[in-house]
């Protein structure tokens, strides 16, 4: 199987079918945990949990054994998902999604059924999906925790920053100087055309301008690519070719498609 040789098109849509198969598969594994489970096998081979029988005898990650289990949980209360894991429809993330979830909810098998179809409507993002069946349950968002190290110098200054603003907590504090940063109206000042590159207020303007998001569309498929870090302003006629850095011939891209669009050649994306 000579992958080079494949349309684009083709590839994707092979692409595709393999997961499908993979979900296939994963329903049988599934089944078999299911058994494995009812049988207590896991037990009578010397293992105390399934969890430590699915690491050490099948060899899983404890995260990918966790998951599994997961998700043959609510498979097992929730037969109406069997066949669209069997279709290839609904895959692992979200089988285990929907167990933590309504686990969490005390969901009913009506609510859990609800759940299911909600999640089955269109492909989102993890946190896309948490989000909206967190919100079907009414369960409250999750909190992130973030870990940050810091000198004392810095974390003498955050402490002064935090009396400044006249907040104890990190968390609020954070948040006001976040919307102070973001909020903050901004002068405009006009940068010569001629400048190789965008100048802060330009590049400031141009990121509110594509909401602090990727430009680049897929031209196949014309969806817009999601990431948010590392964002460069891009001439979409290169300044080498005489594209004039100005806000009409900017457009800001992840650090991914700029390079991908580099390679590319200009007018592309
Ligand atoms: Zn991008």
């Amino acid at each position: 199987m000579n992958l080079k040789n494949l349309k684009n098109e083709v590839l994707v849509q092979n692409t595709k079918n393999l997961i499908k198969e993979e979900n296939r598969i994963l329903a049988k594994v599934l089944a078999h945990f299911q058994e494995i489970e009812a049988r207590k096998l896991y037990l009578e081979l010397g293992y105390g949990s399934l969890f430590l029988f699915a690491v050490k005898e099948l060899g899983y990650k404890e995260a990918s054994a966790q998951r599994r289990i997961e998700a043959m949980r609510f498979l097992k209360k929730t037969p109406e998902a069997r066949p669209m894991v069997e279709k290839g429809d609904l895959n692992l993330s979200n089988l285990s999604l929907l167990e933590r979830v309504s686990r969490e909810a005390q969901a009913t098998h009506a609510q859990s059924v609800a759940a299911l179809n909600l999640i089955q409507e269109e492909p989102t993002s993890a946190a896309e999906s948490e989000a909206k069946l967190r919100g079907y349950f009414k369960l409250e968002n999750k909190k992130r925790v973030v870990r940050i190290e810091m000198d004392e110098e810095t974390y003498q200054l955050w402490l002064t920053t935090k009396a400044k603003l006249g907040e104890a907590k990190d968390a609020v504090a954070l948040k006001k100087l976040c919307q102070s940063q973001v909020e903050k109206p901004q002068k405009k000042v006009r940068q010569a055309p001629t400048a190789r590159t965008a100048g802060v207020v330009l590049r400031r303007e141009l990121l509110k301008q594509a909401g602090h998001q990727c430009q680049y569309v897929g031209p196949i498929n014309g969806r817009r690519c999601e990431n948010r870090h590392f964002l460069q302003a891009d001439h979409k006629v290169p300044y080498c070719l005489g594209g004039k850095t100005v806000q009409d011939n900017m457009r800001i891209l992840c650090q991914q498609h700029n390079v991908f669009a580099y390679k590319k050649g200009p007018g592309t994306g």
